[in-house]
């Protein structure tokens, strides 16, 4: 049995629909996206309480919302609790750029996200139940790859960037998304109705006010959002003299974390941090933007189902049927779609990556048609790539990756064999 909770909440036996037109927008403050003043453009509330003030439709902590419900519904949380956001303020003052006041720039994050603590103090102190999106602390990383290369020379302890225990110092950003929908709409090239209505429905109706609350434009998704580690001064991502490497990285938590090696997450990622290490110390800036899009935004059972369809086909693991083992499961090749990640980079200022440390074209046309200028693009280099990844690796490649090397024919490609179940 769980539980009494601390207090007693005013937990209402009645439930009150959010889609009545109407009911909850009163009170609510308006939020004029991409207004230039914090003030004109209003800030984002999404309380589960006082829903007379709320203005976007969901509400915070994206997934993790439903183990707030969890908790509530368990007696261990007093539902309607206000965050105390003492000393919780941004270590790193960032912006605002001229991207903020862009609404067509920045439309998945809210750029004020950071600073409500801040810029929204008078209408908190009023009891609105505003709550920041994004958070910015410090942290140390450890990590094995570097160490390593420490122990071959290729890095060296400068005491800033990388501190005497061998951890890299590091700022670093979680992003929580917040998707203006006219905006996002656009960006997709689809009609804000028919991206409405697709929400509701593949979210099996559970935001009705997708479509009964057209006035409400502001939509908080139930999915995970970024986080951005930072090598060296959050400030000069801002400045394109200054020499930016930056990696834009999507979530594999089986090779990330866990490091299996049927693809080149993790060598490539902390290649990646090393490259940044390496251009912090020489007088430039690193960023790494993590994005949780498991496998693809497939999900990781998908995923999971995938590599076996891959590897028990006639034949076995081929580059040649990579992908079409991928849509012959999950219906698509790839559902990250890239449009939406350059957001996060206006928010930081950035105008020009000099060294982009990706293969991706999905994810360099994004931010070169964005608007951001790429210099350089850095392959991962082939001694990281592990026997079992040259699948992936390979048909990427030859489906229109970066590479300096030989792009591979159809008959090479199906040369290109993976490993077996064992
Ligand atoms: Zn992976």
């Amino acid at each position: 049995m769980a539980d009494a909770p601390r207090e007693a909440s005013p937990t209402p036996r009645h439930i009150r629909l959010t889609s009545h037109p109407g009911q909850g927008a009163g009170g609510a403050l308006p939020l004029h996206w991409g207004a230039a003043d914090p003030q004109g453009r209003g800030p984002v509330v999404g309380t589960t309480t006082q829903r007379a003030q709320r203005n976007v439709v969901g509400t915070h902590s994206g997934s993790y919302g439903v183990y707030r419900a969890l908790a509530v519904a368990a007696g261990k949380m007093v539902r309607g609790h206000r965050a105390d956001l003492t000393d919780t303020a941004p270590t790193d003052a960032i912006g605002p750029h001229s991207a903020w006041s862009d609404p067509e720039r920045i439309v998945s994050i809210d750029p004020w996200g950071a600073s409500v603590q801040q810029v929204f103090a008078p209408q908190i102190a009023a009891g609105v139940d505003i709550r920041p999106t994004i958070a910015v602390t410090k942290a140390h990383v450890h990590l094995p790859e570097i160490k390593q290369a420490l122990a071959f020379q290729r890095l060296q302890v400068d005491g800033r960037i990388l501190l005497d225990d061998a951890s890299a110092a590091v700022t670093k950003i979680a992003v929580e998304p917040v998707w203006w929908l006219p905006g996002v709409a656009r960006r997709f090239g689809v009609s804000e109705a028919d991206l409405r209505r697709a929400l509701f429905e593949e979210t099996g109706g559970m935001y009705p006010e997708l479509v009964t609350r057209s006035d409400l434009e502001v939509f908080l998704p139930p999915i995970g959002g970024q986080t951005l580690y930072v090598f060296g001064r959050v400030q000069d991502l801002a400045d394109a003299s200054v020499t930016l490497t930056a990696r834009v990285h999507d979530e594999c938590n089986g090779s990330d974390v866990f490091g299996s090696d049927i693809c080149t997450c993790r060598p490539y990622l902390t290649h990646a941090i090393e490259e940044c290490i390496q251009g912090a110390q020489r007088g430039g800036v690193g960023l790494i933007a993590y994005s949780r899009k498991e496998g693809r935004a497939l999900g990781e059972v998908t995923k999971f189902l995938v590599y076996n369809a891959r590897k028990r086909q006639v034949g076995g693991d081929s580059a040649d049927k990579y992908f079409l083992r991928t849509e012959c499961v999950a219906g698509v090749q790839d559902m990250r779609f890239q449009e939406l990640m350059p957001d996060v980079l206006h928010w930081l200022g950035i105008t020009r990556i000099h060294r982009l440390v990706s293969m991706s074209n999905d994810k360099y046309d994004a931010i070169t048609g964005s608007g951001i200028a790429v210099d350089e693009r850095i392959k991962i280099p082939d001694a990281l790539v592990p026997a079992d990844a040259r699948v992936e690796i390979e048909a990427k490649i030859a489906a229109g990756y970066f590479t300096d090397g030989a792009v591979p024919d159809a008959s090479a490609l199906a040369a290109v064999k993976g490993r077996g179940l064992d």
